[in-house]
């Protein structure tokens, strides 16, 4: 590579890394939303609506990368998005399987930040630091989610009272 130190320009291994990036974001969006219709389709409006919200975030996230890419001079190159399960067996499931994404989405963004450590792309490694610190919080939500949701087993009380809490999500 000749074009060390030029910020400028994304490497074309880095480019095609974020351009992957766009499509797991995108991939995780699918997921959520598939996760929110299950939701509906059996009456947690609740569980649905925080879902939904997820779906929300993973769009923003693929965008960001989208202006990311656009704003240093690459080409964003779309890839189909895989077809997400759309049955599941309990909310427990659904986080579990949730929290397990992310943990992989994680390691995604940390192959990415490496590669951006590999390539000398210091815009890039900025950028990448708000992905890192979301994906803390990513899996935090899950897993407190997780956690209630142990401790309130099969009892519907709980869970419809679970249900009207993350009704609130905003
Ligand atoms: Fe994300």
């Amino acid at each position: 590579m000749t074009n060390e130190g030029d910020v400028s320009m994304l490497s074309k291994p880095l480019l095609d890394a974020l351009n992957r990036q766009i499509n797991h974001e995108f991939h995780s969006a699918y997921i959520y939303l598939s996760m929110s219709a299950y939701f509906e389709s059996i009456n947690y409006s609740g569980f649905a609506h925080w879902m939904k919200k997820q779906y929300e975030e993973e769009m923003e996230h693929g965008m960001k990368i989208y202006g990311y890419i656009n704003e240093r001079g690459g080409k964003v190159v779309l890839e189909s998005i895989e077809k997400p399960t759309a049955d599941f067996k309990s909310p427990l499931e659904i986080f579990t399987l949730a929290f397990k994404h992310e943990q992989k989405i994680t390691g995604t963004i940390n192959d990415l930040y490496e590669l951006a450590v590999k390539e000398k792309d210091y815009p890039t490694q900025v950028m990448l630091h708000w992905f890192i610190q979301e994906q803390v919080e990513e899996e935090k939500s899950a897993s407190e989610i997780i956690e209630q949701l142990k401790m309130v087993g099969e009892a519907p009380a709980g869970l419809l009272m679970l249900d009207r809490q993350l009704a609130a999500r905003s």
